[in-house]
Formats: structure tokens, sequence, C-alpha cells
């Protein structure tokens, strides 16, 4: 037995409830991203449409058509709002409203004339410009999650061809006038197209909402939280046991005396200087190199394609530009120390400990040499390998 489209027009109401309430119990458990939120309130707008234009294919009359015209202006608008939201994380509301207020306006008083063909050609167009919009921020941010993503575009894009082919129809038709729903193998067709894509695009979202959770807790599980830096798991899942070679140098930072900021002007002062000498890690290395807290006061960086001389003036330029930052503390000014341990890789490639410990070497030796120092690690190195050898020799 064939349905008729009423019947697939309910089967579509009612799988949209299913979606929407799909996306409220995802968005519930976890309110983590809102752009599943306002999917919801666009379904929620677009399963009244459907309702609406549901009972209108039954009984003609323009209040129906005017309600379910409304609330599907309504809820495509919200859909192209979730998915600029979606990109760029502002807020969707003030953008539904406007697009929703300039699509639903020019409709209404054109079915309270009676013409009711020409509100919906523009009821289509707007919903295909919307649709095809919505599939174009999805493409802008395909980088997140590109196999998902991709496959929003394809079927909004899809989707939005078949709004197009509905108002096409009715212009070629010329059908400005109809006194009752639109019928024509176009609707049929626009009507499958929605079946199938509400689906896929229903479980694309729930993918990408789960796509964004692991990426946050990745980024949560690899990030210092009072600095923003890689933690020390992350440095050592990057780079453990990896060989380090001569263009690579690893400076290890140890604030001086930090327990004596910690005791004199409490634990607030202390993390706020850890703070301060993270930005100035930050702004020190351009941002262009691996930084990471490995713990407590201590900090290290990785310089890749660097040389002796230039590693040593990074690290200096950055012990220098702490010492002479003045640090306020309500009425007290502090200021504080760091030293630094410069360590390189060698030509047959040390792996990433072996240099990370010649570093530490390095640094004990500037404390020991007075703090507010930078000690390069070449000559321990070598000193040390020339003993081990003189050691060996009979
Ligand atoms: P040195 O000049 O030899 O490095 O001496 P120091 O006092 O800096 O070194 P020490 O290792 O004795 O002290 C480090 C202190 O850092 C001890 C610990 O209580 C404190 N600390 C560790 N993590 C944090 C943190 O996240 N915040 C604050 N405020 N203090 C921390
Ligand atoms: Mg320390
Ligand atoms: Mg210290």
């Amino acid at each position: 037995m064939m349905l008729d489209y009423n019947s697939l027009l309910l089967a579509l109401g009612f799988s949209a409830t299913c979606l929407m309430v799909t996306l409220l119990g995802t968005w519930v458990s976890r309110r983590a991203d809102s752009f599943l939120l306002t999917l919801v309130v666009a379904l929620f707008f677009i399963v009244i449409g459907i309702f609406a234009f549901s009972s209108y294919t039954m009984e003609t009359g323009m209040l129906m058509a005017s309600v379910a015209y409304a609330f599907l202006m309504a809820g495509f608008s919200t859909i192209y709002a979730g998915s600029a939201q979606f990109r760029t994380a502002q807020s969707p509301w003030m953008l539904s409203a406007a697009l929703s207020a300039i699509t639903i306006a020019p409709g209404l008083p054109l079915m309270a004339w009676g013409l009711d063909g020409v509100a919906f050609i523009f009821m289509n167009t707007a919903t295909a410009v919307l649709l095809i919009g919505t599939g174009w921020q999805y493409w802008r941010a395909r980088a997140e999650a590109p196999g998902p993503l991709t496959g929003m575009v394809f079927l909004y894009v899809l989707s939005g061809i078949s709004f197009i082919l509905c108002a096409g129809v009715l212009l070629y038709k010329r059908q400005w006038v109809l006194g009752h729903a639109p019928n024509n193998w176009a609707e049929n067709l626009n009507l499958a197209i929605c079946i199938a894509g509400m689906s896929g695009i229903g479980a694309l979202s729930l993918a990408l909402h789960q796509w964004r959770l692991a990426a946050r807790h990745r980024h949560e599980a690899n990030t210092d939280p009072l600095t923003g830096l890689l933690n020390r798991r992350a440095l050592f899942d990057r780079v453990s046991g990896r060989p380090v070679g001569l263009k690579t140098a690893v400076v290890l930072f140890d604030i001086d005396r930090f327990k004596s900021i910690n005791d004199q002007h409490g634990h607030a002062a202390g993390d706020l200087v850890i703070r301060i000498f993270a930005e100035e890690l930050t702004n020190g290395t351009g941002g262009q190199h691996t930084v990471a807290r490995l713990g407590g006061e201590e900090f290290a960086i990785i310089l890749a394609n660097t040389l002796p001389g230039r590693a040593e003036r990074v690290a200096d330029d950055i012990v220098r530009s702490f010492a002479s930052r003045e640090i306020r503390l309500g009425e007290a000014t502090l200021q504080c120390t760091v030293s630094a341990g410069v360590a390189f890789g060698s030509p047959d490639a040390d792996n990433f400990e072996v240099v990370l410990n010649l570093a530490d070497t390095a640094l004990y030796q500037a404390k020991r040499n007075g703090r507010n120092r930078v000690q390069m690690a070449e000559f321990l190195h070598r000193v040390e390998t020339v003993e081990t050898r003189s050691n060996a020799s009979p």
C-alpha cells in the first residue's frame, strides 16, 4: 500500500518530535554544548509548523496556512542561527529572532490577501536560502570534525535544493493563488528528502555533540588548569622516548625561592606568580614552541630548529623579563626571579628524557651559581662524557 502525502507528513512530524526529545535529553544530560538546545527550539517550531501544514492539507483555510508558514520560517531561521552558533560560539537568539521577523513579515500579508501561492514561493525560497546558508556555516567549520560536518553540509544543501524545486514549480505554473496546500511532484520529492535528511541530520548532530565532548575531555586532560599551558602528561605524550636532534633545545625553568613567596604572601599570590611566569613563557617563545608546566613552579620549553646561541638568548630574555616584572599584590609589589637550564640533543639523537635530565643538571647548576640565570648543559654534557671515557680507560 502506498502512503499518501499527508500520512508521510504526519510521520515526518512524529519523527521530528522524537528527534527533538532525543536532542533535549542529550543536552540536559551534559549542558556543555548549547547548539543542541538551539536545534531543540528549532525542531519545536518546525513540529508545530508541520502539524499545522498537515491540517491545512486536509482542510483549506488561510489561518492554518499562516500558522504553518510562521512556525516553519521561525524553525528554519533558528536552524540557521544554530549553525552560526556552532561555528562562532555566539548566542543564536538575536539572529534567530531577526531572521524569523524578516522571513515571516512578507508572508503573512500575502496570505491575508489570498496570495497563498506567492507566499509559498517566498517561503520555499527563504527556506532554501536558510538551509543552504546552514550548510555553508557547517562547511566553514568542517575542520573540527570533517566527516560528520561534510555529511551535514550535504544533507542541508540537498534539502535546500528540494525547496528550490518546490518554489520553481509554483513559479513555472504561475500559481499565485492556490486556495489549498501545494500539491505537485516537487512537494513529494521535498517530503521524501526531508524525511531522509532529518534522520541523517539528527544522527550527525548527536555525533558532533559527542565529538565535541571527546575533544573537550582530551583538551582538559592535556591542559594545566592554572596556566592553560600543556601539562606534564601532555608534554610526555608528545615527546617521551623520541629522539632529540642537535638543533632541538630543551629548557627547564624553576622559579627561585618560590616556597618563601607562598609562605610570605599566601598560596593565591604564589598562583598569581605562576600564571605571570606562564605569560612570560608564552610571550618569550612567540607561541611557536612547545611550552609546558611540569608541576609546581617548574616549566619546560622545547625549541625546535634552534642554534645554541639562540636558545640561550630566548631563555635569557625570559629570565630577564620575568625579573623586571613588578607583580602587584594589593598594597605590596613583588619581584621574582627564575633560573633556567638549557640542553641540546646530540648528533646521534638522545631521547627526550636524557636531554631533560641534562637540562635539569644545568638548572641545578644555575641555582648553585646564585639563581636568576641561565646555564647551558652542553659543557656539562661534554665534561661528563669525557670523565666517563677517562674513567673507563685503563
Ligand atoms: P628554589 O629556589 O631552590 O627553587 O626554591 P623553591 O622554594 O622555589 O623550591 P621548593 O621546591 O622548595 O618549593 C616549591 C614550592 O612550590 C613548594 C610547594 O608548596 C609550592 N607549590 C607547588 N605547586 C604549587 C601551586 O600550584 N601553587 C602554589 N601557590 N604553590 C605551589
Ligand atoms: Mg622546584
Ligand atoms: Mg623553585
